[in-house]
């Protein structure tokens, strides 16, 4: 293996610690709710790890329960709720919701500014323009996982495979943003190989194990692995053949401990974003806790 490996793991909770210390020095605590409809056992999983993490990084964060039955006007009752509320800057509702509620009307019933996920139309569009303001947390964490390995993104050849709204886009936005110079793969990209072997910064988010393999990978490149997927026989593997390409690759996120610990860190700096953003613009007094 020649790649270095990109330790996630440790630059969350590098990030998490300037998210504490930031907040430390506020005099306020930023406040977060997320809302979690139903018992999926996975999402209650995910809801935790919120919630301890933000707790962690002094954030004052609440969970709302509702039942699995709950009809979607309770639910848009209960964000207009923490739309009005002031002591509640981030609002996250966990996906995926019961099928009796339309996902896309609860998204478009977030306060933009409250937006901690960054998938409200106003904060897509905003991203998309050119002009970020609160952005989905996992493509984020993947710019904070470039930043502090020192990627050069001024001028890179870079591959996007994946085009979905909350990992693919995104990230297309953020590294054009960043100057890079962004080719976007899907299930319809001819030749994906060679599209690879192009790209100096390959990130991979297609929902397929191990798709991407080593001869995919240019000698130096930087391989990024948003891909989660549980094997059959229980392991966790990217959507990146790890040792194949980390024998040529230059650098490499494993999985796990890649990208997954920077989407909670990129929840926390999102809350802290949201919280100095909306009491600069609304000239609030913060509350004392
Ligand atoms: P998604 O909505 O299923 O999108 C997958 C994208 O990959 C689509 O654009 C699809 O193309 C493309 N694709 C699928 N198979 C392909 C193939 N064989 N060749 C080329 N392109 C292909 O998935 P997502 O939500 O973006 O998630 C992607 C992966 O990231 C998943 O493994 C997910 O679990 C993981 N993820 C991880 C985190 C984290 O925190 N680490 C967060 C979010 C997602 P079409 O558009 O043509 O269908």
């Amino acid at each position: 293996m020649s790649a270095r490996i990109i330790d996630g793991k440790t630059i969350a909770a590098g990030l998490r610690a300037r998210v504490a210390e930031r907040i430390a020095g506020l005099g306020y605590r930023p406040g977060l709710t997320v809302v979690l409809v139903g018992d999926d056992p996975a999402s209650a999983v995910y809801v935790r790890g919120k919630d301890r993490a933000a707790n962690e990084a002094g954030i004052a964060v609440h969970t709302i329960r509702l039942p699995a039955d709950a009809p979607e006007p309770a639910l848009l009752a209960e964000i207009a709720r923490l739309n009005a509320d002031p002591a509640v800057d981030g609002i996250l509702v966990q996906l995926p919701l019961p099928p009796q509620i339309r996902t896309q009307a609860v998204v478009e019933a977030v306060d933009p500014a409250k937006d901690v996920d960054g998938f409200h139309p106003v904060n897509i569009g905003r991203l998309a323009a050119g002009a970020p303001f609160l952005v989905p947390c996992t493509p984020l964490g993947v710019m904070r996982l470039l930043e502090v390995e020192g990627v050069t993104l001024a001028g890179i050849r870079a591959l996007m495979l994946g085009r979905s709204a909350i990992v693919g886009r995104p990230l297309l936005a953020l590294l054009l943003g960043a100057n890079a110079t962004v080719t976007v793969a899907h299930s319809r990209t001819r030749d994906l190989p060679a599209e690879c072997r192009r790209a100096e910064l390959l990130v991979a988010a297609a929902g397929q194990p191990e798709l991407v393999r080593g001869d995919w990978i240019g000698p130096g490149a930087v391989v990024i692995d948003v891909g989660v997927n549980r094997r059959a026989d229980g392991r966790l593997v990217g959507d990146v053949a790890f040792a194949e390409c980390a024998a040529v690759a230059a650098a490499i996120t494993p999985v796990p401990g890649g990208v997954g610990p920077m989407t909670i860190a990129c929840l926390l700096e999102n809350t802290l974003t949201a919280a100095l953003l909306r009491r600069s613009v609304e000239g609030q007094k913060p509350t004392a806790s």
